[in-house]
């Protein structure tokens, strides 16, 4: 019934992929979506999606992980859009919270992934850390190429930058942060958000929802996002769940 729209499985803290999908299984998560972080990961999220059939996977090189995007790193990520179970070019983006960082060359990388998005047919899936300004102008500035539109992961902004997310035909992905106690001006930014606009993802093995918080996250703890969004949207937890459902399935249209 639930669907994880972003969780890194191939992670070093994620190591029994067995037992970690079978949790998932076990607590009604039928299918996750495995990011990409550089060609390597995008491999890596191709087998796992090969091996089970939950997993789906999105590919892409991860902002901060552009140091190596050259082209034969592209060339990589790009040979696997095509794949049937490939259903995102991400997660790609800008964070200027890592440092050091290379703004102009995550700005180029971001750049020629939207393109390579737009030319391969899938959404993006947008990493946006300490850098919201320039995030929304590239987005603004190839606003034509969002033409299979795409997800702000992990969203932590306010209600007047998801206004201009929604108006770019974008979605909003909540994860574990939207349940800390301190999460007050995320739940008016969920409160905002239209149902049919909003997914749920766990950022696995990151960033673990309340009570779970600093543990190792998994796909599993996606029922507990989307039981607290339920929860403040008011509307019984089967019913909104399918909601999501269908709003990923709109999104990844890839997936069956
Ligand atoms: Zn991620």
């Amino acid at each position: 019934m639930f669907i994880d729209t972003h969780c890194h499985l191939h992670d070093p803290k994620l190591p029994d992929t067995d037992a970690v999908v079978n949790a998932y299984l076990r607590d009604g998560v039928d299918t996750v979506i495995n990011m990409g972080c550089c060609a390597a990961t995008s491999i890596g999220g191709k087998l796992l999606a090969e091996k089970y059939p939950s997993v789906y996977f999105a590919t892409g090189c991860h902002p901060s992980d552009v140091e190596t995007f050259d082209d034969t790193e592209f060339n990589k990520i790009a040979e696997l859009t095509s794949h049937p179970k490939c259903v995102a070019v991400g997660e790609i983006g800008l964070d200027y919270y890592w440092k050091p960082f290379d703004k102009d060359k995550q700005e180029k990388a971001f750049v020629k992934q939207i393109e390579l998005a737009k030319e391969s047919k899938l959404p993006i899936c947008i990493h946006n850390r300490d850098a919201t300004g320039d995030m929304l102008k590239i987005l603004k500035d190839h606003k034509d190429k969002l033409v299979y539109g795409g997800v702000m992961h992990c969203y932590a902004g306010s209600v007047e930058t998801a206004a201009e997310l929604l108006k770019l035909g974008l979605y909003i992905s909540f994860a574990g942060p939207l349940t800390f106690k301190n999460a007050r001006s995320l739940l008016e930014v969920a409160a905002f958000v239209p149902c049919d606009r909003c997914l749920t993802e766990t950022d696995s093995p990151f960033l673990a929802p309340h009570p779970l918080r600093g543990t190792v996250n998994e796909p599993k703890n996606v029922a507990i996002t989307t039981a607290f969004l339920a929860n403040l949207k008011g509307i019984e937890l089967t019913e909104f769940a399918a909601i999501l459902k269908n709003n990923a399935k709109r999104l990844f249209y890839k997936m069956k």
